[in-house]
């Protein structure tokens, strides 16, 4: 899978795929991120990538010739699945988009600005708008980070133990049950007996039981979308 962000503050996203799975993920060369700046496609002295908002008001807006110069760049080298901009008035992100999307071969993240792109590219050029939370960020990096994250890790080889991400919350409906490790006892807590006892087909259950309780009590309506 390859992944491209389309930003122009490119060096927020050097950091989240920099260390740990993801990293690793990219070095096994089981996905290709690649971030661009989209002032690299701007035409004008000044590699300007924003304007005033015509019909006036506060703030910039990211203007159409760059972003599209750059998708159009990238999409005659190869074929995008989807061409996806953050946007806080976006479905709702969530896990089977992210299941759905970690099928994809290719995807562009188009990253926002300021006030927004201008709205023609979001009418001819983008395929699909996501919002990660109804609350607004100053700028869609670290949201197009989040979405990658979630992605990335469902794909095949990229966790260690592969049935990890089935066992997370969401996956099935039904949040993750209490995880424990040692010791046994830390101040009078104890971790379950069950935990300790080595009977696979107890603890599965247990587990179970556990992440039905912790739906039913924090999330109902999950069970109801059964
Ligand atoms: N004026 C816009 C918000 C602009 S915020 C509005 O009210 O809808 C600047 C950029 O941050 C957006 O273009 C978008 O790319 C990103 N962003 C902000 N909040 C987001 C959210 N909840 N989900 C995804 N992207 C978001």
């Amino acid at each position: 899978m390859r992944i491209d962000i389309l930003s122009v503050v490119p060096e927020l996203l050097t950091s989240p795929f920099s260390h740990s799975i993801l990293k690793r993920a990219i070095a096994a060369n089981l996905v290709e991120v690649h971030v661009h700046n989209i002032r690299d496609w701007s035409v004008n002295k000044h590699k300007t990538v924003d304007d005033y908002p015509y019909g006036g008001g506060a703030g910039m807006v990211m203007m159409v010739e760059p972003i599209v110069a750059c998708i159009e760049d990238l999409s005659s080298q190869r074929k995008y699945d989807e061409i996806i901009y953050m946007s806080p008035d976006g479905e709702l992100f969530d896990q089977p988009i992210a299941n759905r999307l970690s099928m994809q071969k290719n995807i562009m993240i188009l990253c926002g600005h300021y006030k927004g792109v201008d709205e023609r590219v979001r009418e001819k050029f983008i395929t699909r708008e996501i919002s990660i939370g109804n609350y607004v960020l100053s700028g869609g990096e670290l949201a197009a980070a989040v979405v990658a994250d979630s992605i990335i890790r469902l794909l095949p080889g990229v966790l260690n133990d592969e049935t990890s991400a089935l066992s997370d919350s969401f996956q099935d409906n039904l949040l993750a049950p209490p995880v424990y490790t040692r010791p046994a006892e830390f101040r009078g807590m104890k971790v379950p007996d069950v935990l300790l006892s080595g009977h696979a087909a107890e603890i599965d259950k247990w587990r179970h039981d556990q992440s039905v309780k912790r739906t039913q009590e924090r999330r109902p309506e999950l069970l109801k979308n059964e």
